[in-house]
Parts: structure tokens; sequence; C-alpha cells
């Protein structure tokens, strides 16, 4: 079982179904309200335990009601929350989404997601140096961020970055990583490349990116200058909601048998997420994988 750490996000994405968007200072009725499991961190946190690696999971949620049904989420889908704070300052973070007519608006308050400090990851330093895999995205503190890739460098411990989402990355930071997942824009976003063709971007970070491109599946440029195309698998989609998420942590679950059958391995996880409703919803397990890919 391959050992995952996740240090990322964790949220309550608050949905609701609207005839159309409110103007300023005006009140609208819902036809519809759900809640819904999310946070890029915990998202991945799923996915990867449902495909079957050992998730131990570092993150920060508020002292209420929301983080507390998170928490148990979470523990319910066999992730160890035990690396997970609970923060006495800021609220769980929250997601606000208002769908219409096939469009969405979305406000995110990251709440206690912006209160996980390099020194709790620190505090986490046994967690990350027992692990196969560090995954983690950048919906925490960026100086978070940078501790974790540096703890996964002291333990010697492959370090999976979901640049999402993105802001330029240092050198520093890149050099730490052992493998990005950007999609194409945020690719051109890490590295202030905007106006390059993704092979040539590709080519500036020879072995360590790996780009989606959704239907089309990912793209990576090995150490040796050669390209390699995973093309996506044929589904109809019904929610591409969460198939990036369900990318990562197959890669991480995967990680272990080489980067070519991983990214394999992720495009087909991620294929199974889009064929049904949800982030979290639609995330595959390892046996339903295995048989897609037979
Ligand atoms: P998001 O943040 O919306 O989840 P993303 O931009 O991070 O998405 P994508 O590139 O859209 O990620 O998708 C990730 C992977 O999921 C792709 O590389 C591909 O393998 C798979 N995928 C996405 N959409 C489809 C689709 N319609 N059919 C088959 N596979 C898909």
């Amino acid at each position: 079982m391959t050992k995952v750490a996740v240090v990322g996000s964790i949220n309550m994405d608050l949905v609701a179904l609207v005839p159309r968007f409110p103007a300023p200072g005006e009140t609208l009725i819902g036809s519809r309200f759900e809640t819904f499991p999310g946070g890029k961190g915990a998202n991945q946190a799923v996915a990867a335990a449902r495909l079957g690696a050992e998730v131990a999971m570092v993150g920060c949620v508020g002292g209420d009601g929301f983080g507390r049904e998170l928490l148990s989420g979470l523990a319910a889908e066999g992730v160890d929350t035990s690396a997970i704070r609970v923060s006495g300052e800021a609220s769980t973070g929250v997601a606000s989404i208002l769908v219409s007519g096939g469009e969405n608006t979305i406000v995110v308050v990251p709440g206690a997601n912006h209160c996980l400090t390099p020194s709790m990851v620190e505090a986490s330093e046994q967690l990350i140096a027992s692990a196969d895999v560090v995954l983690t995205q950048l919906e925490i503190p960026l100086e978070t961020v940078e501790a974790t890739a540096r703890l996964a460098s002291r333990h010697r411990v492959p370090l999976i970055l979901n640049p999402a989402p993105a802001v330029r990355l240092s050198r520093a930071l890149l050099d730490q990583v052992a493998c990005l997942t950007p999609n194409e824009h945020e690719l051109a976003t890490v590295l202030g490349a905007p106006s390059l063709p993704f092979p040539d971007m590709l080519a500036l970070l020879p072995g360590k990116v790996v780009m989606t491109k959704g239907e089309h599946g990912a793209y990576h440029v090995d150490g040796s200058g050669q390209f390699w195309h995973q093309p996506g698998f044929a589904v109809s989609a019904v929610d591409t909601t969460g198939a990036g998420d369900t990318f990562n942590a197959a890669l991480a679950a995967a990680w272990q048998g080489g980067l070519r059958q991983a990214m394999r391995f992720a495009a087909a996880a991620a294929a199974l997420s889009v064929t049904r409703l949800g982030a979290q919803g639609g995330m595959p397990s390892a046996a339903a994988v295995e048989s897609f890919l037979q």
C-alpha cells in the first residue's frame, strides 16, 4: 500500500440553485441547497484513499459544525485525520456557490486553511518522513507549501505539487518538487511564460511536469527531452468537477510503479470520475480503475 501524506485545504462547498444571479442589494429565492465536502487537499486525500493508498492528511479546520462534519467525513473514508488541527480563531473554509443555467459564481473564504502554518507542518515531520509520496496544492499559504517541500526534500520523499490555484513559483521551490501537475493555463502562470506553446513550456522543466489537458489526457517531457502523451480515455462525461483532483490522487497512489504507468492509471481514474456527478461523488475505487483498464 502506498503511503500518501496530503498537506492541503479542507472546505465545505455550499451550493444554491437560483433562477438567475442576484443584482447588488437584491434578495432572491433559490430552489435547492446542498452542502458537499470539498477543498483540493481533502478531495485528493479522499480520492487517494478510495484508490487503495494509506492516506494521512495535514490541514486545518475551524472549531465549528462544518469542521466537525468534514473531519468525520474524512475519517469515514479511511483518511488519518490526526494531523488536522482545529483552529480556535478562524472558521472552516467554505466555498459559496450559486448555480444557474449551467453557469456558476463562486466565493471562496479560506478561513482556517490560511491558518495552516509552516510550524504546523513541521510538527508533522514524522508523518512526512514516513510517507512514500507527499501531495500538496496551493489552497494553503505559499510559505506552508515551501515548508512542506523542504521537509519532503530533507527526507527524500517525492513531492507532487498540484499548482492550483496557480501563482508564479520560485526556482527554489520547483527544484524541490519531484512532479508538478498543472493544466496548460496553470503551467503558463507558474513559469511566467504565457506566450509559449505547451511543449516548449514542458521542455523548460524536463522530467518534472505532468501537464493535464482535459479529455486530451496528459503530457510529459522526460529528463532526456523525450515527449510523452498519455491520451485521455473516451467516456461520456457527466460532470468534470474534480477530474484534476482524482488525477493527482491517482498519480500519487500509483507513483511507485513508475511515471508512465502512474499517468495511465491517473488518466483512467480521472476519466471514470467524470462519468458521475460531484467532485468526491465520482471518485472511483482501485478495483473500478483496474477493471476499466482491462
Ligand atoms: P479541474 O480543476 O476542473 O478538476 P483540471 O484543469 O485540473 O480540472 P483537467 O486537465 O481538466 O484538470 O483534467 C485532469 C485529467 O482528467 C485529464 O488529464 C484527463 O486524464 C482526465 N479528464 C478530464 N476531463 C475528461 C474527459 N472529458 N474525458 C476523459 N478524461 C478526462
